[in-house]
């Protein structure tokens, strides 16, 4: 009988022994706290999570030591039912670590007992989710984003044909002969047409997935041209600048326009919240450059943003602006642009104390560097070319067809239309053109099918293709324009496009 005892006791003891190496082995944090939550059990994980030993927490309250202080009383309740649940249950909170961060941890807690059944307090083993629950907020993003991308390119293409036919006309009816009365309307129409245009312009930017043209850039370089678009309107509006431009920053490969896009949105915002908020105020725009990567910093001492609103500015049609005052775009199209350059946007505030915007880009020395696919002539000496030739145009857009055709005859060009690629390709067996001018999208026989077809039968005339195009974030249509070398005209085009992009094609062999 004792024999047995001594046995059972031996087991026993390899036992605890047993769990107590698995609890201190254990890949989760295992915490015990008593019936009050003071700690009574602290694993070697939940030491290497949380920063601290656990000589220092033994006895301490858990809800005083890891707890925000602004939901103790949360979890002091959740505390108490997880004590008097008989099943093992699961819970989730913030803890902060020894440095201040905010752990998120999914428990699993079950009760701790006595030999007479008594609850004594809670074993809680626990799973730090922190990075998974970022990675899955960031994936959920892109996802929405991706969707709503679609969606925006459809509705933005679809929007910009009658906007062209509007834009173009107005702009040649303001050059006819007309009273002043009616220069006046026609103009309202001409600036609201290219209001509009701007919305299309910022959603087809924000859907966008083109291939960015990446450069050696001088971050610095960039700002100060901003600046000079900036400039005079800050000093009138009373915002004081105030520049620290680092001498340190390296070039790094990056595209300066989209850069410069996502200056002007940030120095407006800026601009636009201190004037609304006091009609005065100062903006600092910093660089620096820090571990290697370049920080740009763009601080001003507007009226703030309140927290709520902090983690919702970068979501796209986010706006607290008046209506036709904002699009709540602006700072989503500067979050993928900074995305695409492999860097870090993020905004600090506080109600009162002003806001500040900080871009953390890293510095990249080489890249490959894409073909522009238009090049900068000089415009002004080719306006002195000579006019006239023959020019095809089609597109099945019946509005664009009339648009060029009024366009191009004005300019004293003979102008033919087709309305498909197959009347496109009639008209070429029976005719010679110097020109012709190419709808990419159009429903059966694409404009970049009706291209290959022409560069079999006429080579030199393919090469003499302007192409028109929706679609210019498509990555498929910018790697076709750019394996043409063809020069393109986006839609919405104004009158004076048009009229630069024909002088060009007229007078170099190939732009
Ligand atoms: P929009 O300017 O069209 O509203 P944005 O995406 O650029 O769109 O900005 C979203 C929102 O972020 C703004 O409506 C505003 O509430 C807030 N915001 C952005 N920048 C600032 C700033 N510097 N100060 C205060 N609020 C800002």
């Amino acid at each position: 009988m004792s024999d047995e005892k001594s046995k059972k006791e031996i087991y026993g003891e390899l036992l605890c022994l047993h769990y107590k190496n698995a609890i201190e082995i254990a890949n989760s944090l295992v915490v015990g706290l008593d019936s009050q939550g003071y700690i009574i059990l602290f694993n070697s994980f939940a030491e290497k999570t949380t920063g601290y030993k656990r000589e220092e927490v033994f006895g301490k309250s858990w809800f005083d030591l890891f707890i925000p202080e602004d939901e103790i009383n949360e979890i002091k309740q959740v505390f108490k039912e997880v004590k008097n649940t008989e099943q093992p249950s699961t819970t989730e909170n913030k803890i902060i670590s020894r440095d201040g961060n905010e752990l998120l941890i999914v428990w699993s807690n079950s009760q701790i007992k006595d030999e007479s059944g008594e609850i004594t307090g809670i074993l809680s083993y626990g799973i730090d989710v922190t990075q998974q629950r970022m990675l899955e907020s960031q994936l959920s993003r892109s996802e929405r984003m991706s969707a709503l991308g679609q969606l925006v390119s459809g509705v933005a293409h679809e929007l910009n044909n009658p906007l062209t036919a509007v834009i173009g006309y107005t702009q040649l009816l303001v050059g006819v002969d007309c009273d002043s009365e009616t220069r006046r309307m026609l103009n309202i129409i001409y600036r609201e047409a290219e209001r509009c245009h701007k919305i299309v312009d910022g959603l087809l930017q924000f859907a966008r997935e083109y291939d960015q043209v990446k450069e050696p850039t001088q971050i610095n370089d960039v700002i100060e041209a901003t600046l000079n678009l900036k400039r005079y309107q800050l000093h009138v509006d009373n915002i004081q600048l105030e520049l620290h431009l680092s001498g340190d920053i390296p070039e790094t490969m990056a595209d300066p326009h989209q850069l410069q896009q996502v200056f002007v949105n940030l120095i407006n915002n800026a601009h636009q919240a201190m004037t609304d908020h006091s009609g005065r105020g100062k903006l600092t725009i910093q660089t620096e450059l820090i571990d290697d990567k370049i920080v740009v910093k763009f601080i001003d001492t507007g009226p703030g943003i309140v927290k709520d609103n902090l983690s919702r500015i970068f979501d796209p049609f986010f706006t607290t602006k008046e209506s036709g005052k904002g699009t709540g775009l602006g700072l989503s199209i500067c979050h993928s642009i900074i995305e695409e350059h492999n860097g870090n946007i993020y905004a600090e505030s506080e109600i009162g104390k002003g806001s500040t915007f900080t871009l953390v880009l890293p510095v990249v020395t080489s890249d490959e560097i894409p073909d522009n696919v238009i090049n900068d002539a000089n415009i002004e000496q080719m306006q002195d070319s000579v006019f006239g030739g023959k020019i095809l145009v089609v597109d099945d857009e019946q509005k664009i067809l009339e648009l060029f055709n009024d366009i191009l005859t004005m300019m004293n060009y003979e102008v033919v239309t087709a309305r498909n690629a197959i009347q496109a390709m009639d008209n070429l067996d029976n005719n010679e053109y110097d020109l012709m001018i190419c709808d990419m999208k159009m429903p059966g026989f694409s404009g970049e099918k009706l291209y290959n077809i022409v560069k079999s039968t006429k080579p030199d005339l393919a090469e003499r293709i302007i192409f028109v195009t929706g679609d210019i974030i498509n990555p498929d249509t910018q790697k076709f324009l750019r394996e043409t070398g063809n020069p393109y005209i986006a839609k919405p085009f104004s009158v004076d496009e048009i009229k630069d992009i024909v002088f060009k094609s007229f007078s170099t062999e190939k732009i």
